[in-house]
């Protein structure tokens, strides 16, 4: 798919064009081309250490979205996006090169036209990297809480004073 078309898909899931859309969007051009497939399950894992925009073209092309688990935040801050592929066992890291907006005069709109010029070899720095996938998401029963009484993950449920509780009636409790 050409940068137009996979930016129109992004730009519907996230709502608005910005330049952090357009960095995501170049980030998921590289990995596709690079031979890791969209991700109907949790064939891809995404580690992202931004919780920006950006995020959001990954989670909508991808498919490594926050509600399968395939996607991973670290708050770091950092426009690093790390793919790993469960098939091929291989995990690639994109980061962003500190060079890409050296031009500090150059407007939203700009800097939007100018990474849609942009082949995503030219804004990241690209290496293989060691990666040791999570295991996969397991199907958890869930139980009501015995305070409030709504239904919780059972390894989300805390055992204090001889009763299962969920995790915020555990933290009134305590206080
Ligand atoms: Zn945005
Ligand atoms: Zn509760």
């Amino acid at each position: 798919m050409e940068t137009k078309d996979l930016m129109k898909k992004a730009t519907m899931f996230h709502g608005h064009l910005c330049p952090g859309v357009a960095i995501g969007v170049l980030a998921a051009k590289f990995f596709l081309k690079y031979g890791f497939e969209h991700s109907p399950d949790e064939e891809l894992v995404a580690v992202v250490e931004t919780n920006n925009c950006s995020v959001d073209a990954l989670q909508a092309i991808l498919s490594t979205t926050y509600g399968k688990g395939n996607l991973i935040h670290h708050d770091y801050g950092k426009n690093n996006y790390t793919l790993y592929s469960r098939r091929k066992q291989k995990a690639i890291r994109l980061s962003l090169k500190p060079s890409i907006f050296e031009d500090k005069k150059l407007s939203r709109d700009e800097k939007i036209q100018k990474l849609l010029s942009l082949e995503p070899e030219q804004i990241f720095t690209i290496k293989e990297v060691e990666y040791d996938p999570p295991s996969m998401a397991t199907i958890e029963d869930s139980v009501p809480c015995e305070v409030c009484g709504e239904l919780t993950m059972s390894s989300r449920i805390m055992n204090y004073q001889n009763s299962n509780m969920c995790i915020p009636c555990y933290k009134q409790f305590k206080k």
